[in-house]
């Protein structure tokens, strides 16, 4: 029996995606070049189907990266100057403040312990050029509560605002102008091989490119943010970019829109409320996160503590595969992704498992 993946990334891939690719492989997709007319048409495809998908204004650009690991260095050459805010309360929004300041960014940081939120009711004064929140931190299944973007937008009127929606895009439904730049990688929610990031950026992030280049700032890196856009104008690359899972993405996207993102946003709800619904009944096994307000819905941690190794390992004997606990949380946690590609039966089927295992 095949195994189905409810790990957080890499992830059990779109339902849709084998086809997809058996199609690409028909079709000669990696072997075209990415400077033809063919693939020009691939990338425009594409980058219309994920802006329908996430209702995206006209004055943001669709670009593609290597990773979201990248776009943590792209933001620091290209945006920020000097002054950083960085959310952190998790591994991966902590690899981003370090990133950072690796390159040198004076970093300021409004951290809080795993499985809790920063304050946002009290944040720093400053003057920061750049102010970093992870939507979804996969580390600890902590969800930033999008309401709360518009605090930081009175508060820093001039920062630019980048959100990691890594482990929450396309079910993050975000209103466009509260932020300025969006990322994520492919192998997560939308279900692909990895190797792509997708970095959403508007005009307020190319002007301020712009201005720190013209200030001599900035080197002109073949990924330098002018670059890309540059280049994406004509539906192109700066490099040959990974062509298979850009043509993937624009058919798994197509998919999505097919089956209406309303509904694959609403399923997550229901899929997340039954599962946690079930871990605060269950005697042995409790949700990490206590405040039901901060809960992803795509990404659901469990504390397992000795359990751990019995129920991974019961559960991949019924051939459902969940992920450990992230870094220090490996071996006391267990995460559960929800993504769109698992269905309401088999999350159904996962949830009743986990009730059914006994210590
Ligand atoms: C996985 C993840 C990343 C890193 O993604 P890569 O594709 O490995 O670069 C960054 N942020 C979050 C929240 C993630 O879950």
């Amino acid at each position: 029996m095949r195994k189905l993946y409810f790990t957080p990334g890499p992830s059990e891939l779109y339902f849709t995606a084998e086809h997809h690719i058996k199609m690409a492989l028909q079709y000669g997709i990696p072997s075209i070049s990415h400077r033809s007319k063919q693939f020009q048409e691939i990338i425009k495809e594409t980058k219309a189907n994920i802006r329908e998908l996430l209702s995206l204004p006209d004055d943001y650009h669709i670009l593609f990266t290597t990773s979201a690991t990248e776009v943590w260095e792209r933001i620091s050459e290209n945006l920020i100057d000097e002054t950083s805010l960085h959310f952190v309360n998790g591994a991966f929004s902590e690899k981003f403040y370090k990133a950072a300041k690796n390159m040198g960014k004076k970093v300021t940081l409004l951290d809080s312990a795993w499985g809790s939120l920063p304050d946002v009711y009290n944040l720093p004064e400053g003057d920061f050029e750049h102010i970093a929140v992870t939507h979804n931190e996969t580390s600890t299944g902590v969800n930033f509560p999008i309401s709360h973007l518009k605090l930081l937008r009175q508060k820093y009127p001039e920062a630019l605002v980048t959100v990691d929606a890594v482990s929450s895009l396309p079910i993050l439904d975000i209103n466009y102008s509260e932020v300025d730049a969006v990322y994520a990688s492919v192998q997560k929610c939308f279900g692909l091989p990895a190797g792509l990031g997708l970095w959403l950026v508007n005009d307020r992030c190319l002007k301020r490119a712009e201005e720190l280049e013209a200030k001599g700032k900035t080197h002109k890196t073949y990924h330098s943010l002018l670059n890309l856009v540059d280049q994406s104008k004509n539906n192109q690359t700066p490099s040959t970019p990974n062509m298979l899972n850009i043509y993937l993405l624009g058919k798994v996207v197509e998919d999505m829109l097919n089956r209406g993102i309303k509904i694959i946003r609403s399923e997550a709800v229901y899929k997340a409320a039954i599962m946690y619904n079930m871990l605060d009944r269950h005697e042995v096994l409790t949700p990490f996160v206590s405040d039901p307000n901060l809960r992803s819905n795509t990404v659901i941690v469990v504390d397992t503590n000795e359990h751990t190794d019995d129920i991974m390992n019961y559960l991949a004997n019924k051939h459902m595969i969940v992920g450990g606990g992230y870094g220090k949380k490996k071996g006391t946690q267990i995460r559960i992704a929800n993504f769109p590609t698992h269905s309401k039966e088999q999350f159904e089927m996962l949830t009743d498992m986990i009730e059914q295992w006994s210590n």
